[in-house]
This record gives structure tokens, C-alpha cells and sequence, in this order.
């Protein structure tokens, strides 16, 4: 380790704001609800930071700690998702965690140069594992498991909290009712448990700031990312005075998380470097549901069993009763909970009506506005002709993949997973991914009936690609820089540390953002990295089941599952 010793005095603060996105924050900064905020940004660089693909929090948070995108650690989704080709016995999926990450990832690096790291609610940390320095897990941790390292700082921390309580979600009740007055007011639980969950986690950072030597400071504040999945619409509707009280409410919550902002800096001191991070950014949820199985069965790319559309044609009471069943599901859930559950059910039934003898390609829904697609490795094995033959058959093709009502076209760009992914787990990728307008949002269904139906209720917020990075450091250079992706982001801070960056991170130090003469001083440096490891995915599951049942019920109260 060159320049690198324990004298190093350089310090960096990661603000993660789940969820961030400029077109939001710039309206908070503009009315007068996050000042301190606008004001931190006047000597910054700011601008865009892309996500990955899909935009989706542990993927996301995966890549900032590991300077890798998806290919490099193979998170795509909260839980390991297998081909939709993988016989019923290889499909177990268990939730994502600190396991997967590649090591060493940017803590271990920091850590290797006697550096010390603090670490607060960052997702993808649980299980608390050791680091040089101190950890308070995040997403994914079950409710009453150890969630820090070492183990005895949970008791100093008293009544800390890592996530809502239950019945802090969405109230579903409302919605059944199909009262938006309801809703606009019992959403009111949740803006309140983001209020004290901030207060909580300000307190906590703040102390260890104070208490603890650290180089590398990384806290992700998370309410922003569920207030506007749940109530996009409330904070876009600004004028509807159906909305007034909770408008109220949620502004309250964006000046404390301002406050908590101008506090962190503050108390990290004037020569720390802040980078304000997001993992994705948000926008309004999807309008219409997209099935392309239908669309791969028009192409001739996919087939039913001639024994299943027999069976079918013959029972059509059942298929009324499964529609009547849909409809009803629509009516008493909010729109992501109904496309989950559809989703569910959906997959296994496809999969039972489906040839596979013949079938090509079956779709793998990412994530809102992301679908991937399956390659039948028994007729098209990586490599082939046929496969790449298929490939270019699909991409062709969804490229023109046009909504019925409107004409419009679905499918934003489709690339060859190698287009976006590097690295080894780049084959448990889709073969092809589809980046969708995001008004679109695929399902698999075996009987959708037509290729587009809308979504009910669709009121919510979703993640979107275009998030937010902003440098705030004597180094940085005052003003808007190019959009960039959040593999640059890990770079980026070891660069700021005073660190070599390892060649197997992906991405680049974001130089616009730092003073020209900084760089010039004190160029980059890159190393060869160390042989890579990671804990081998479960020889011992990493949840036990009450824990996976917990993480899963958490998922659904935030309205993710
Ligand atoms: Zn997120």
C-alpha cells in the first residue's frame, strides 16, 4: 500500500438517499422544504447517475459497494432468479445478502489500508460481518437478528430501528374502498414511521461520527424511496386539496431529512468529501401490464401444449372463474401487490401449458420496465448457432413490439446480455434484456388474453433509471457534469480516499466532478486485483425460514412483493 498508510487524513462521506432523483429534490430545493440542501449544492458538482439494470435497490446498492455491475456480483433481483428454463428443483430462491457480494469489495479495501469504515444501513450488509470498523445492517435484515458488527453495538444503540414497524405500509384497506380520501389520510402511518426512523438513524450516525475514528463514513436514508412509491401522486399533485394534509406531512418529512443532510456534513468536518448518492430514481409507476410470452407465442418462438388449449377450450367455466378471481384481486389490491401475486401463480401455470420440446424463449420479468428473456439451453445453447440466431431474431422483433390501443412502441432498446453485463455471473443473466417505456410493466400470465391490459389504480411511483450524484468537497468543481453510472461511483470514492482503484471495477473515477489541478496532483492509480472470492452461496442458508418470512412480509408492507 503506496500512499496509502494509516497517516492518511483524507475522509469521505457517503450520503445514500434511496430513491433520489433530482426532479423531486429540485422542487423541494426550489419551494423552500430542503434549503440547506440547495445551498450544500451551490459549490458542488451535481448531475445524473444512471442505475443499473434493473433500477432495483439491491442490485443497485450491490454495485456501490463492489464497484461491479450486476455481472460482477449477479444481484438482479431481492432474490437470486433463476432462468425460467431451470428445472423445478434448481428454482429454490433465497433472499439476497451480504454473502454475495465479491470480496474484497470497497469496505475490505479501505479496510486492507488500516483505514477505518462506518457503515449504517446500507442494503446487501446483512448478515453483519467484520469489517475494519464498525456495521449497522439494512434492508434485508430480519426483524429481532443481530444487525450489527461487532455484535455489542446494538446495545448501545437502545431502540434503534432498521425498518418500519408493521402497519406502517400502505394501508390496503383504503384501497379496497377505492377512497382516495382514505388513502390520501391513512397513508399518514407511513410518512410518520419514515419521520422517526430518520430521527433514529440521524441520532445513531451522529453519535458514532462523533465517538468513532473513520475514513470512509456510507449512511442510506431510505423514506424518501417509500413515501414516493406509495405517494407519488400526492407529492405531484400538489394543487388537489384532497391531498393538502399529507402533502403537509410528507414536506415535513423532506426538511427533516434536509436538516439531517446539513448535519451530517457539518459534523464530518469541513476536508471530508460528501458524495450524495442515490440507487435509482422515481417516477410514476407503470399504466399497463405487457405479456410478451403472447407476443413470443405469435412470433413463434414459444408454444403451449396442444393438450393444454384442448383442455382449456373444453373447461371454459374455469377460465371464467380465473378471470373473475383477477378482477377480484385487482379490486382489493394496490397494483403492485396484484401483479405479484399474478405473477406467482402466473409462472408456474405457464410453465405447466408450456411445450418445452419446443419453446425457444420464455420472458423473465425484471423489474418495472425491464423484461428478460430465457434461451432454452436445449435448443439454443450459448454459443450456437441457433442461439445467436435467436438472439437476433428477438432483439429484431421487440424493437417493433407496438401497444394495440395506442400504436406506441414498448421496448425502449433490447441488447444482448454481454451488452450490459461483465463478469462472471453475466450468464445467470436473461439472454436478452429489454429496456421498456416505463409505462409498462411485464407480466407473465398464461391466458392474458391480448398482449396490453391496463393496470388498476395506477397511482404510485416506481423506480426510474436516472438518479443522483452530487460532489461536495473543497475539491469539487461548482456545476451541473455529465450523467454518469453508478459503477463510477466506487472509483470514485477510493480515488477520493487516496486509494488505488482494483482493474476489475468497472467503472471510472467521475473527473468532471474534481478540480482539474487535484487530479493533475494526484492522478487515479489502478492495481491488478486480488484474487477474488465469495462466500459460497449457502452451504448453510444465510435466513432461516421464520427470517425469510419475515424479510418477505417486510417486502410486502412496503409494497415491493
Ligand atoms: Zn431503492
Amino acid at each position: 500500500m503506496t500512499s496509502s498508510s494509516t497517516t492518511d487524513q483524507r475522509k469521505v462521506l457517503i450520503l445514500g438517499i434511496d430513491g433520489g432523483t433530482w426532479d423531486l429534490l429540485d422542487r423541494l430545493m426550489s419551494d423552500g422544504t430542503m434549503p440547506r440542501l440547495a445551498g450544500l449544492l451551490e459549490d458542488g458538482a451535481k448531475g445524473v447517475l444512471r442505475s443499473v439494470c434493473p433500477p432495483l435497490t439491491p442490485a443497485a446498492w450491490a454495485t456501490v459497494l463492489t464497484g461491479k455491475g450486476p455481472g460482477g456480483h449477479g444481484v438482479l433481483d431481492f432474490r437470486r432468479t433463476p432462468s425460467r428454463f431451470t428445472p423445478p428443483e434448481g428454482r429454490k430462491r433465497e433472499f439476497v445478502s451480504s454473502k454475495l457480494l465479491p470480496r474484497p469489495y470497497l469496505y475490505d479495501l479501505v479496510g486492507n489500508a488500516g483505514r477505518r469504515v462506518v457503515s449504517i444501513n446500507v442494503p446487501m450488509t446483512y448478515p453483519p460481518h467484520e469489517i475494519n470498523g464498525l456495521m449497522i445492517t439494512g434492508m434485508f435484515t430480519p426483524r429481532g437478528s443481530p444487525f450489527t458488527y461487532p455484535p455489542e453495538l446494538q446495545e448501545k444503540l437502545g431502540d434503534y430501528e432498521v425498518d418500519l414497524r408493521p402497519g406502517e405500509g400502505p394501508q390496503v384497506d383504503a384501497w379496497l374502498l377505492g377512497r382516495e380520501e382514505d388513502v390520501a389520510y391513512e397513508s399518514d402511518p407511513l410518512v410518520r414511521g419514515c419521520r422517526r426512523i430518520l430521527a433514529k438513524r440521524a441520532d445513531a450516525a451522529l453519535t458514532l461520527m462523533d465517538e468513532e475514528s473513520w475514513s470512509l463514513f456510507f449512511i442510506v436514508l431510505t423514506g424518501g424511496d417509500r413515501i414516493c412509491h406509495h405517494l407519488w401522486k400526492q407529492l405531484s399533485d400538489e394543487g388537489d386539496p384532497l391531498f393538502r394534509d399529507i402533502h403537509q406531512q410528507i414536506r415535513q418529512f423532506f426538511a427533516e431529512l434536509d436538516a439531517v443532510i446539513a448535519k451530517l456534513v457539518d459534523a464530518a468536518g469541513p476536508d471530508t468529501s460528501t458524495v450524495l448518492v442515490s440507487d435509482h430514481g422515481f417516477g410514476s409507476a407503470a399504466r399497463k401490464k405487457v405479456y410478451f410470452d403472447l407476443w413470443l407465442q405469435e412470433q413463434n418462438l414459444a408454444y403451449r401444449k396442444t393438450s393444454a388449449i384442448a383442455a382449456l377450450r373444453k373447461a371454459p367455466g374455469n377460465r371464467i372463474a380465473r378471470l373473475a378471481v383477477k378482477k377480484l384481486l385487482k379490486l382489493i389490491l394496490p397494483a403492485r401487490k396484484s401483479i405479484a401475486l399474478i405473477q406467482k401463480v402466473g409462472e408456474s401455470e405457464l410453465d405447466q401449458v408450456t411445450d418445452n420440446s419446443r419453446t425457444l424463449v420464455k420472458s423473465r420479468p425484471l423489474y418495472t420496465g425491464v423484461c428478460g428473456f430465457d434461451l432454452n439451453p436445449d435448443l439454443a445453447a450459448p454459443g450456437s448457432e441457433t442461439y445467436e440466431e435467436t438472439r437476433r431474431r428477438l432483439i429484431e422483433g421487440l424493437a417493433d413490439v407496438r401497444d394495440p390501443d395506442s400504436g406506441e412502441r414498448i421496448v425502449e432498446q433490447a441488447v444482448r446480455r454481454e451488452d450490459i453485463y461483465q463478469g462472471p455471473f453475466t450468464e445467470a443473466a436473461p439472454d436478452v434484456v429489454a429496456q421498456l417505456n416505463p409505462a409498462y410493466v411485464p407480466v407473465v400470465d398464461p391466458w392474458p388474453g391480448r398482449l396490453v391490459t391496463d393496470l388498476p389504480k395506477p397511482a404510485e411511483g416506481d423506480h426510474r433509471f436516472e438518479g443522483i450524484f452530487a460532489l461536495l468537497s473543497p475539491q469539487a468543481v461548482a456545476g451541473t457534469i455529465k450523467p454518469r453510472n453508478l459503477e463510477d461511483v466506487a472509483p470514485t470514492i477510493l480515488y477520493l480516499l487516496g486509494l488505488a482503484i482494483p482493474d476489475d471495477m468497472t467503472g471510472q473515477v467521475i473527473r468532471e466532478a474534481i478540480r482539474e489541478d487535484r487530479i493533475k496532483a494526484d492522478p487515479p492509480r489502478r492495481q491488478s486485483a486480488e484474487p477474488g472470492s465469495q462466500d459460497a452461496p449457502a452451504e448453510q442458508p444465510v435466513y432461516s425460514e421464520e427470517e425469510e418470512a419475515d424479510i418477505e412480509q417486510r417486502l410486502k408492507d412496503i409494497g415491493y412483493l
